[in-house]
């Protein structure tokens, strides 16, 4: 039996237990190995694939993911919607800890990264003027609502580099353009989703407010594993309702990203 799921979880390992019958699949892909192997199984009635960003046992920093590899692991499971839930400093003194962000909007202050499948081949310009999928983001925003969180629906991540935190200066710069959270892991994740057409929404969870704000003490590894340890469960539930409230057939334009346009490759 040829394992399949059209919807796609990339998050940390607490997640796991989300998934019914599940089972465990190797996928190579041209860029290497995914974060680990690749979990599939149900939620509800959707077929769910699974992978854990930093590796089951957290080997891998934010800027080693091995992001191409993931994104490729999942389309060629089938995947064609991927669900992002991560952890994010807020910029915002309204929303702390515990606050769920969906943003619309993306910045990118990443290095480095290999951000692109399009290395060879000729030029390929995907449009990411609207990084995030409008119906994904809706079904995320209700989900979030009915659960009861405080929700901000839209609002702008800046990725920056990371592993370390930001400085205050960073941070008040941050403010001043009017961005909303910082993280480490958004960028290039949407990216090569959109390069691959696939439907990508972030959920995004406050842990703590970023150095700067409120003249707080700034972050600590610990203070966001603590907090995201306190809201596991509750994260789970709401993956779980938004995964099964995403739409059966998709009607939003991810899927036509590539439409006329020539790829150096077969997508997988
Ligand atoms: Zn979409």
């Amino acid at each position: 039996m040829v394992i399949r799921a059209d919807i796609g979880v990339i998050g940390g390992s607490g997640f796991y237990s989300l998934l019914d019958e599940a089972e465990e699949v190797e996928v190579a892909t041209p860029y290497g190995p995914p974060s680990d192997v690749v979990t599939v199984g149900r939620i509800g009635s959707r077929p769910v694939a699974f992978i854990p960003r930093h590796g089951r046992d957290h080997r891998f920093p934010p800027h080693r993911i091995p992001y191409r590899a993931n994104l490729w692991a999942l389309r060629s499971l089938g995947v064609r919607q991927v669900l992002a839930p991560s952890a994010v400093g807020s910029l915002k003194p309204e929303l702390g800890p515990g606050a769920i962000v969906v943003p619309d909007q993306l910045v990118d202050r990443t290095s480095g990264r290999a951000q692109t499948y399009y290395d060879a081949g000729g030029a390929v310009h995907v449009s990411f003027a609207d990084p995030y999928c409008p119906s994904g983001r809706e079904v995320a925003v209700a989900a979030a609502r009915a659960g009861e969180w405080q929700t901000a629906d839209g609002g702008t991540l800046v990725v920056i580099e990371g592993p370390r935190f930001s400085t205050r200066a960073e941070s008040q710069w941050f403010q001043r353009n009017g961005w909303t959270i910082v993280g480490m892991t958004g960028f290039p994740e949407a990216a090569l989703a959109r390069e691959l057409a696939l439907c990508y929404t972030s959920l995004s969870l406050v842990t703590d407010h970023d150095a700067g704000v409120e003249a707080g003490e700034g972050v600590t590894h610990e203070e966001v594993l603590a907090f995201f340890a306190r809201n596991v469960a509750r994260m789970r539930t709401l993956v779980s309702d938004t995964v099964q409230a995403l739409p059966e057939e998709r009607t939003c334009s991810c899927g036509s990203a590539l439409d006329g346009i020539k790829l150096p490759f077969e997508l997988p």
